[in-house]
């Protein structure tokens, strides 16, 4: 297949959300060079830059989530999450939610991360040989707490009042001078939907799959996330588990983190909030970059919406806005569309659609192999003589190893 021949049919759209700053101009590049003229790209599409969503109040996130749960697959540009200085950059009538978070309370979804492993960027971690997906739980713990600064001596209870007015207390503490208190909540619908994301997705990756909770301390919080997480294996996946020859592996979290230091990498690891919040950035850290890391939502569902992890690139679109030359690495953002591309010809059956995303993800892969590179990456490359290209080149080299590939 080339670009003489015919394109690659589509017959399912898939949701396109466009986004903002620097990956949105890369977005188009990458639709130019690397998908338009190899596919019959059928989309529909969301412009979620910011100005669309203010002229619409953002409905448009909205409707694009609602879209996403009807074609099963989506794949997103970063965009700007509004904060003061953008209030006034874009004339913002509100300060408009995070598109991520609007779009995750719609598809009740599980953030997964994972690394673009390539040859001559080598771990922090020497023994990671292969990729760690972590899935961290975004909903409740102290994300959502409630705390109390307690100027001085008093009791501190734990009230539940049921809907029948029946009360349940516990003491927490009773306080001889100043202190603190922190209330912290979830519910059983938001770890059972955490739950079998993650299990869907280790059938889906066919990779093992390890969850880690304080249980032992936290004998009725945290033990209810390993409880809820074994009975939805027991009765829902353990078959499918074995099928396919991969495992469900509970431990608890000291022993999680000393045995991810020494594995070789190639598993799934869920974790709750906050030990999410804290891994990920490690194991981005560890891996080497965070424009060679790739995201995807999963819902309990099965509804999958793909995109990089980092932002939209501000720093380098002011560069781009004066002219000046860029060299923002696409990586994340292309794996973004062949996650999408893959997704969507696994439901459709279209094994053509899913080879070009295969040879396109190869394609990058080979072109940093090969030392040509964006200057982000020939930082923490060890290739000896990197070529040093700018935005638009490094897509172009991509297409041309893409050509060779596709021969
Ligand atoms: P960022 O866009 O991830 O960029 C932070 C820095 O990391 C960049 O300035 C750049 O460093 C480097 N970098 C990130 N991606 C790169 C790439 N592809 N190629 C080369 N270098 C890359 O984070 P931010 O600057 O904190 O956030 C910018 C905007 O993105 C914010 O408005 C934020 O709300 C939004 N954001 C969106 C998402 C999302 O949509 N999922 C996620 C995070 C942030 P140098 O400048 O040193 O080259
Ligand atoms: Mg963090």
């Amino acid at each position: 297949m080339s670009t003489k021949t015919e394109k690659i049919r589509m017959t399912t759209p898939l949701v396109e959300m466009d986004g903002d700053e620097m990956t949105r101009i890369l977005w188009q590049m990458i639709k130019d060079e690397l998908l338009l003229p190899y596919v019959d790209l059928k989309t529909e599409y969301y412009d979620l830059g910011l100005e669309n969503r203010n002229a619409t109040d953002d409905q448009v996130t909205v409707d694009s989530a609602n879209a996403t749960l009807k074609y099963g697959v989506a794949v997103k540009c970063a965009t700007i999450t509004p904060n003061g200085a953008r209030m006034k950059e874009y004339d913002l009538k509100e300060m408009w939610k995070s598109p991520n978070g609007t779009i995750r309370a719609i598809l009740d979804g599980t953030v997964f991360r994972a690394p673009i492993l390539v040859k001559g960027i080598v771990p922090y971690v020497k023994n990671w040989t292969k990729p760690i997906t972590i899935a961290r739980h975004a909903y409740g713990d102290v994300y959502k707490n409630t705390e109390i600064k307690v100027p001085g001596a008093g009791r501190a209870e734990l009230v539940f009042t049921g809907a029948d007015g029946t009360e349940v207390r516990e003491l927490i503490h009773d306080f001889d001078g100043a202190g603190i208190i922190q209330g912290i909540h979830n519910t059983l619908d938001s770890i059972s939907s955490f739950a079998r994301a993650c299990f869907a997705y280790a059938v889906d990756t066919k990779q093992d799959l390890w969850f880690s909770t304080k249980d032992t301390i936290s004998k009725k919080y945290d033990h209810t996330f390993k409880d809820v997480f074994q009975e939805i294996y027991d009765k829902e996946f353990k078959q499918k588990f074995e099928e396919l020859g991969i495992e469900y592996f509970y431990t608890l979290i000291d022993d999680a983190v000393a045995r991810v230091i020494r594995s070789e990498g190639g598993f799934i690891w869920a974790c709750k909030n906050y030990d999410g919040d804290v891994m990920s950035d490690m194991v981005a850290t560890a891996y080497g970059d965070l424009s060679m890391m790739t995201s995807v939502l999963v819902s309990p569902s099965g509804v999958y919406e793909y995109e990089a992890a980092h932002g939209t690139v501000q720093r380098h679109y002011y560069k781009h806005l004066k002219g000046e030359e860029t060299s923002t690495n696409s990586i994340a953002t292309i794996f973004a569309w062949t996650g999408a591309l893959r997704k969507r010809g696994e439901l459709d059956r279209n094994q053509e659609l899913q080879d070009f995303a295969d040879k396109l993800e190869q394609a990058c892969i080979k072109t940093v192999e090969e030392g040509k590179m964006t200057k982000s990456l020939s930082l923490i490359s060890t290739c000896e003589n990197p070529v040093i290209l700018n935005s638009l080149e490094f897509i172009r080299a991509i297409r041309t190893t893409l050509e060779g590939l596709l021969q």
